[in-house]
């Protein structure tokens, strides 16, 4: 059994409302849900027109191997996309692998921890909440410990 870290994010239509039915389907294909850390509303980057991201981290107790995880959440992505596509325009769904165990992987089309993890305060607030000490395998510190180095100066407003 693997214990996964996911970060899900999105900014149009009814956020909460996707960030809610992704971790529905991603219960019901990748494995049970053990926990859910709050909703963090971040402003977007970059085009300011754009509306704010919500950002929510989550623990799934999976037996898929990462790719093969990272496999059915891009197929949870491109449905939930298709979705959108009808109604509101592209993409409300971004689906990332944070962490799984202590793996440590660096392939053509999966990096785990996730690159950018320790730089992104909207990734690290919402994972502390729920695995405060858990600990980078490559930078060897704890989540906690990654936020006070954080370059990342973005607002965040838990909602
Ligand atoms: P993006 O849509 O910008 O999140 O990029 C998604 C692509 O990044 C996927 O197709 C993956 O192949 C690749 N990728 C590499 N590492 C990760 C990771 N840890 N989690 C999610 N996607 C990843």
């Amino acid at each position: 059994m693997n214990t996964a870290y996911l970060l899900i994010g999105g900014n149009l239509g009814d956020r909460a409302a996707y960030l809610a039915e992704a971790v529905k389907q991603i219960s019901v294909v990748c494995g049970r849900v053990t926990s859910i850390s709050s909703l963090y509303e971040t402003a977007a980057w970059g085009n300011t027109n754009q509306p704010a991201f919500y950002n929510q981290a989550i623990c799934v107790e999976t037996t898929l191997e990462p790719e093969n995880l990272l496999a059915r959440l891009l197929t949870i992505e491109i449905e939930m996309g298709r979705v959108r596509e009808e109604k509101y325009g592209p993409r409300t769904i971004d689906l990332d692998i944070l962490m799984v165990n202590d793996i440590v992987l660096d392939s053509p089309t999966l990096t785990i921890p996730h690159p950018q993890l320790h730089n992104r305060r909207f990734a690290l607030l919402p994972l502390i909440e729920i695995a405060p000490t858990l600990l980078h395998p490559v930078l060897d510190k704890t989540m906690q410990e990654l936020l006070l180095n954080c370059p990342d100066i973005k607002k965040k407003k838990k909602k």
